[in-house]
């Protein structure tokens, strides 16, 4: 029999310690970070490889093997954090304190947490189930914060072999409490928006701003982005989506329930849709953003400017052709005095099965675990490094599987950052019971 209360204290233990090492992203310093984690390892009698990517930035990756009779798993974590405004917290962000039930810190949530119960739960398989069929690799990156190239990217380049794998568990969606509802929703992210980053530029002619005339660049701008960014309005029900919604359903009364697990019905989508799109978040998840985040023009008061420009970040929902959309908007725009320059242009990204053992394994053990809870597919606006793995044809999936209230979830990226020594127990359990019935 496995001791949870043991397992929570040890996991509260090695994470207070982990948290107390700055892997602020930049520079990283994920070379401190990853030899912490092969410590760990080692105390358990597991070998791990540190692989070194750049200054001071490393990979830590080890593999508990199994017979090879099916694909590996990988459990995927990174170890680099975004900065903290220390001025603004209880603590100090790398104090690793334990206090009230809860471990605090930068990275508690992201995603230094969920690297420890992988950890934890894989050792704990190793203990108890000699007999696997899948190897277990259990990679810790660098740089996921700033895009992987120390990391994912990075080890794709140099160790493709090393962690090919059937599945990934990565991070992405958690369990929301009072979100949807008071029961969790254990929201799996399976494909995320693709990133788009464009530079609008306008062709004027200079001028004295005393005689205006057609050709003022602002101008040209001006109307450009107007028309594109009216394209914020167009709302569709992307398929995962709908199934997330549907799920969502199955927790609420009548009507709500029929809503919102008839939301591909066009007239019932029109019908929820001022209400859907309250929410930023799910806002996102239901058309293409486009957000302006550089503006540039002109430097004198009295000179019309001959040039203007304009960064815009765009979010494609996943399964759109970046290209075709960006043909389309230079065809919105129909003025040729404007260029589009490519700062950024993504793969074209693919989205995760759900009728996956992988899946229905992972909503079982929540079922069972958290009896009240449901799981829900989810289309995250933001990236991880699943992108990358998805790419390669890894089903992959995002989930720490803990339960967050609002004010935690908040934290994320935010202040006074912190996981409950309740949530490290029940992250560590439901990774391991996945593990075995993925691997018996
Ligand atoms: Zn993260």
């Amino acid at each position: 029999m496995i001791d949870w209360d043991n397992i929570a204290e040890e996991a509260a233990q090695l994470l207070s310690a982990y948290l107390k090492i700055k892997s602020i992203n930049p520079p990283g310093n994920e070379q401190e970070t990853a030899e912490y984690l092969g410590q760990c390892l080692a105390e358990r009698g597991m070998n791990s490889t540190i692989y070194p990517s750049g200054e001071q930035r490393a990979n830590l990756l080890t593999r508990l093997p199994g017979d090879g009779s099916k694909r590996p798993i990988l459990l995927y974590n990174h170890m680099d954090v975004v900065e903290a405004d220390a001025h603004r917290w209880r603590d100090d962000p790398y104090s690793g304190a334990i206090r009230d039930g809860y471990v605090w810190g930068r990275g508690a949530l992201d995603m230094k947490g969920m690297g420890i119960m992988q950890l934890l739960a894989m050792d704990l398989l190793r203990q108890h189930h000699p007999q696997r069929t899948r190897d277990i690799i259990f990679l810790a990156a660098a740089d996921e914060e700033k895009g992987g190239q120390f990391g994912a990217q990075w080890m794709i380049d140099h160790h493709a072999a090393e962690i090919e794998a059937e599945y990934m568990w990565d991070e992405g969606g958690f369990g929301l409490r009072d979100f949807f509802d008071p029961r969790p929703v254990f929201t799996v992210s399976v494909a995320e928006k693709k990133e788009v980053w464009l530079k609008v530029i306008a062709h004027g002619e200079p001028g004295h701003s005393g005689m205006p005339h057609e050709n003022n660049a602002a101008d040209i701008l001006l109307r450009a982005l107007t028309k594109i960014m009216a394209l914020n309005a167009k709302f569709e029900l992307h398929p995962v989506a709908a199934r997330m919604f549907s799920a969502i359903g199955s927790l609420k009364t009548f009507p709500q329930s029929f809503l919102l697990k008839h939301l591909n019905n066009p007239l019932i989508f029109r019908l929820l849709l001022p209400t859907l799109k309250k929410d930023k978040t799910i806002s996102a998840m239901l058309r293409d953003t486009l957000s302006i985040t550089v503006l540039r023009a002109g430097d004198k008061e009295n000179i019309i400017p001959e040039r203007a420009e304009a960064t815009l970040d765009i979010r494609l929902l996943p399964d759109r052709d970046p290209q075709v959309f960006v043909d389309q908007l230079i065809k919105l725009i129909g003025d040729p005095r404007i260029e589009i320059e490519f700062l950024q242009l993504p793969q074209k990204r693919v989205v995760t099965e759900l009728n996956t053992e992988f899946f229905q394994t992972l909503c079982e053990v929540l079922h069972e675990q958290v009896p009240e809870s449901i799981p829900a597919p989810l289309l995250s606006p933001g990236t991880t490094d699943s992108s990358f793995f998805r790419q390669l044809g890894v089903q992959a999936y995002g989930l720490v599987p803990a339960i967050l209230t609002p004010d935690e979830l908040a934290r994320f990226h935010g202040v006074d950052e912190r996981i409950s020594i309740e949530n490290l127990r029940l992250g560590t359990r439901i990774i391991y019971e996945v593990l075995v019935r993925m691997c018996a």
